[in-house]
């Protein structure tokens, strides 16, 4: 594994437990603000409701909303379906609600990726019935070939292969969000 995008202090704890990098830090930051001029010409100045999927959206939100040249209101939803596990262990649940009124709004829904769908359509739905003007989907990663449910997202960084990936946001049982690039995660990671 090439370790050369690896940040020194992260080397030594999380680096092995990466079998390869994907995407390495600049890599995702030139993606950012890729993405970020296509929202920018898409809303033109109008207020954007960003709604964040919570643990995952959180890192790619924070980096993705700075670049933005729009005014914008900041809300997370929390959701879960996941347990210790690379596969589901239950439909989407919503944990935390957002506290925004959206009725009227543009709103953009991200999540750090879409996998089978479930938990885009879910939330997407959810947020319809408040009635916003309109409502768009942005993720950063793209599993196409997983996808089980008919959805797809407005705004994507980057379509990637059937792999459980960790880093920037995506997790193992809560453990690798802070890593700056997005790896493939060992079949027996040390720090689990
Ligand atoms: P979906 O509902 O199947 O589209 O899955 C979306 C959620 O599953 C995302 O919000 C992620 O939290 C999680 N997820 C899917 N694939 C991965 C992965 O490769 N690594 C980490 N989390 C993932
Ligand atoms: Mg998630």
């Amino acid at each position: 594994m090439s370790q050369n995008n690896t940040p020194p202090h992260l080397e030594k704890s999380f680096a092995n437990d990466l079998e390869r990098i994907l995407f390495d830090e600049t890599t995702i930051q030139d993606r950012v603000c890729a993405i970020a001029r296509e929202i920018n010409s898409t809303y033109k100045k109008r207020e954007l409701t960003v709604i964040a999927i919570a643990n995952g959206a959180i890192i790619f939100t924070a980096d993705l909303i700075r670049k933005l040249d729009l005014a914008v209101r900041l809300d997370c939803i929390h959701v879960t379906s996941y347990r210790n596990q690379t596969e589901p262990a239950h439909s989407p649940e919503i944990k935390d609600h957002i506290r925004l009124d959206i009725k009227g709004s543009d709103v953009l829904l991200i999540d750090d990726i879409i996998d089978t769908g479930n938990t885009l359509l879910k939330i997407s739905e959810t947020l319809r019935k408040m009635q916003p003007n309109s409502l768009k989907t942005c993720v950063l990663l793209d599993k196409q070939s997983r996808r089980s449910v008919d959805i797809e997202a407005d705004f994507v960084g980057f379509d990637i292969p059937d792999d459980f990936v960790v880093g920037y946001g995506l997790d193992f049982a809560e453990r690798y969000r802070q890593l700056p690039c997005i790896g493939v995660l060992k079949k027996e990671p040390a720090h689990i």
